[in-house]
């Protein structure tokens, strides 16, 4: 993929959106941007840099709380648009920025900085230089997204009625990097936090949305079947646990597609098993681990007691013993708030083009560690079309998923819309 040096499709380039109300007419102050084309511009200016960014930060992938090379590139970014970068939350590879004068309203915007243990098979030129370790979630695209928009906006602080903060948040994979982060005081005085994840399932161009519940809760459980070991050429005299854990996973994969009777949608994955060395020993334990996932504290209570029913049912008629662990740090539930969502929608889609905003009907049911930004102050998540537009494009955690670098420019101008959106709002 090469960078589009046009960046966004601009629909009307010259269009001017109008100001928001008579009162704003009567006033004289800096807009941020004094038209579309000049918010293109400024992107158009930057872009083959936060190219070169963005795939500098994919060489480098780092995996939760362990950012350390990330949080210094990051860092240096920052600084060299004149912003002043507090560092050493999180463990100390989080690390936050402002720029804006009225601090009286601060709009916070995030981007996840951490890759995952994948063994990166993409095949293009600045594939991850690390082995095993991969930026398949696009967390690379969205720190390269949020340096370039917080460059511009730093550029034209003075034009600025609020206060925008940049959060760069390490460990959202497993971590919980974010619920850290929010402990760590980050939203202190905060209005409206958002954040742009890539979306490989949406077309380039757009940013899809979904009011209200938008991304489920996880909860992670741990299976250890207990038989009896013995000889592999006597099993008759103990009780294999593998044996009893292909059951067990069997069992989950009908209570995940019978999950309709858990009165909503839920889904159950297996994604770890672990049992015995030696082909010729049948041994003492096996391991599953998977996740659940779901979008109601209703539905989450059930399907946590059916999974550990199925279990205990299985293990007993081949008598073997079970013990079913979930987490305690579960992810929950991703909350956009309506009236947030509305205005991030008007924001966008004055700012970029008309009908940038796709309207989601139905939640993601992946987690996001946002949901912990969103339970302490109004926000949304916004999904950013990466679609190819040729060809099968990967998922999201793929070994050949790579962030679009075509939808670099959408992102930034996402980014600058919001701002200017919220900033007019704030002003008037
Ligand atoms: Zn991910
Ligand atoms: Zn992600």
């Amino acid at each position: 993929m090469q960078p589009n040096p046009k960046g966004i499709v601009c629909a009307s380039p010259g269009y001017a959106p109008a100001l928001p109300g008579a009162l704003s007419l009567r006033r004289s102050y800096i807009m941020l941007f004094s038209s579309r084309s000049d918010m293109f511009e400024a992107i158009e200016a930057i872009l083959p840099e936060t190219v070169l960014l963005r795939r500098e930060l994919h060489r480098h992938p780092e995996i939760r709380f362990q950012e350390r090379w990330t949080a210094n590139r990051i860092a240096a970014e920052l600084s060299r648009a004149g912003i002043v970068v507090k560092r050493g939350y999180c463990g100390g590879t989080g690390l936050v920025g402002e720029t804006g004068g009225d601090s009286a309203h601060i709009i916070a915007l995030r981007a996840d900085m951490d890759g995952l243990e994948i063994q990166e098979e993409t095949g293009v030129d600045y594939a991850s230089e690390i082995p095993k370790r991969m930026h398949a979630c696009g967390h690379d695209g969205h720190m390269a997204m949020l340096c370039g928009a917080a460059g511009i906006l730093a550029r034209r602080a003075e034009a600025l009625d609020c206060t925008v903060r940049f959060i760069f948040q390490p460990a959202e994979e497993l971590g919980m990097g974010g619920r850290t982060m929010v402990e760590e005081g980050v939203l202190d005085n905060v209005e409206a936090a958002f954040c742009l994840h890539g979306w490989p399932s949406i077309a380039l161009g757009r940013v899809g949305l979904k009011s209200g519940v938008a991304m489920a809760a996880a909860d992670w459980f741990h299976i250890t079947i207990r038989g009896r070991g013995c000889h592999g050429a006597d099993p008759g005299s103990g009780v294999n646990p593998i044996v009893v854990a292909a059951q067990v996973v069997t069992g989950l994969q009908t209570l995940a597609d019978t999950a309709s009777e858990l009165d909503g949608p839920a889904v159950i994955s297996v994604g770890h098993i672990h049992g015995g060395e030696a082909k010729n020993i049948i041994p003492e334990t096996t391991v599953i681990a998977g996740s659940l996932r779901t979008l109601s504290s209703e539905t989450r209570d059930r399907a946590r007691d059916a999974i550990e029913h199925t279990a205990t049912n299985i293990a007993d008629n081949f008598g073997a013993t079970v013990s079913t662990v979930f987490d305690e740090r579960a992810y929950m539930p991703l909350y956009n708030d309506p009236a947030m969502c509305d205005r991030a929608r008007r924001a966008i889609n004055a700012g970029i083009a008309e009908e940038t905003v796709l309207e989601m009907d139905a939640p993601s049911m992946a987690s996001e560690d946002f949901a912990y930004y969103l339970q302490r102050v109004p926000g949304a998540i916004l999904w950013l079309g990466t679609q190819w537009t040729d060809g099968d494009t990967p998922p999201l955690h793929s070994p050949r998923y790579d962030f679009n670098d075509d939808a670099l420019a959408v992102g930034m101008g996402a980014w600058l819309s919001l701002v200017q959106g919220f900033s007019r709002q704030w002003r008037l």
